[in-house]
């Protein structure tokens, strides 16, 4: 009997689950002969916008524009320079160059996994414009400090909020407690678009302003362009799927919790492993589960997990600040590249059943056995 894989991701349950609603969509956008900047965009955006608790959201075509776009608009350019974590996805410190900014690297916190506030300050020069907090894997960063820092020496803050959309801190929406939150709708994450997309969620006038001149060209008005922008958009099919998707949403990431809790429940015990760490100011929404596994076997164990038809992940494997592109700043962050080292994700959808959850504990289990 051959073994059947279990993917680290499987979305073809959600797709059959919204199938009609999905169809009626697609076809409805079709037959309306708008593709660009039309209705379903529009509502799109008031919908997230009341989703998130926050009076503007500005949609545009990925979530590394999202950061583009955002650090832009929040007025961080040459010369500048963003404090943020180097435990994350490349494009967080990528949109930072590619406004011309610098990244300054700090390290994280060992359990949480994010940005360490306790070591902030001392990375504070003349030239530190702003903050970029990662809510890594779906659990919240620590914003209540990060806050304060920013207030007392007057810094913005840039949630990259890729990860975690509909996750919370305190009861508030994670995006919404610094000047931009920033997300991403690629499709593997909690609220995943058929392709690309992305959006700014911010409370300031100005900033939703800009952003939205960025995103047609630096336009308000068609062919009168006041600023050098980009052609970042997301489109009508894309906003009308998200729209079908994102009522679903608090269910799914409730879902996604119970997957998590029966994992916790599961593992908890096994040598070697340590369950994610939940944080007491955190709703969190696993992204991802990731777990951590010492004793140096984790490389050993991702092998035989993909030999025992389980499929797992290594988030990140090379940490930004040692990546060949940044590697030349020479920064050194213990805890961010002892997690590069140790960290394992595993299978996790809202609708992962039990049993499933079962056979990948035990092959988990003979795998750091063997
Ligand atoms: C996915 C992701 C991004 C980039 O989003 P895209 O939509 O793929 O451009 C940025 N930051 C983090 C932390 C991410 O996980």
């Amino acid at each position: 009997m051959e073994a059947t894989w279990i993917p680290i991701l499987n979305l073809k349950v959600e797709i059959e689950e919204l199938w009609d609603e999905i169809a009626a969509a697609i076809h409805h956008v079709l037959r309306s002969g708008t593709f660009i900047m039309g209705q379903q965009v529009h509502a799109f955006e008031r919908e997230a916008a009341e989703y998130l608790g926050v009076k503007h959201a500005v949609s545009v075509n990925s979530g590394t524009d999202a950061l583009v776009i955002g650090l832009k608009a929040a007025g961080v350019g040459p010369g500048d320079e963003v404090i943020t974590t180097a435990f994350t996805f490349f494009a967080t410190a990528e949109a930072i160059s590619q406004v011309n900014a610098r990244p300054v690297f700090v390290d994280i916190d060992p359990v949480t996994l994010n940005l360490d506030p306790a070591l902030i300050e001392q990375a504070i020069t003349p030239r530190t414009k702003a903050i970029l907090p990662v809510h890594v894997f779906g659990l919240a960063a620590e914003m209540k400090s990060i806050m304060e820092i920013s207030e007392k020496y007057g810094l913005k803050v840039i949630e990259d909020t890729a990860q975690a959309f509909g996750g919370g801190y305190r009861g508030a929406k994670l995006g919404t407690l610094g000047d931009i939150g920033c997300y991403s709708f690629f499709p593997s994450k909690n609220l995943g678009a058929y392709g690309d997309g992305g959006l700014i969620a911010t409370n300031n006038d100005g900033i939703a302003e800009v952003a939205q001149m960025l995103r047609v060209h630096g336009s308000r008005q068609k062919y009168y362009n006041e600023l050098i922008g980009y052609n970042s958009r997301l489109d009508e099919l894309q906003a009308a799927i998200l729209r079908v998707k994102l009522p679903h949403l608090d269910h799914w990431n409730e879902l996604r919790r119970q997957v998590a809790a029966k994992y916790d429940e599961l593992l908890k015990e096994l040598e070697d492993v340590t369950i994610p760490a939940k944080a007491p100011y955190s709703e969190h929404v696993y992204h991802q589960y990731t777990i951590r596994i010492g004793s140096n076997k984790r490389n050993d164990v991702h092998t035989k997990l993909k030999e025992l038809g389980i499929g797992t992940m290594i988030y990140y494997p090379t940490p930004v600040h040692r990546l060949p592109v940044y590697a030349h700043l020479g920064f050194q962050l213990p805890y961010t590249e002892q997690a590069a080292r140790e960290v394992l994700s595993i299978p996790i959808w809202p609708k992962l059943e039990h049993h499933t959850q079962k056979i990948i504990a035990e092959s988990l289990q003979k795998a750091i056995l063997s």
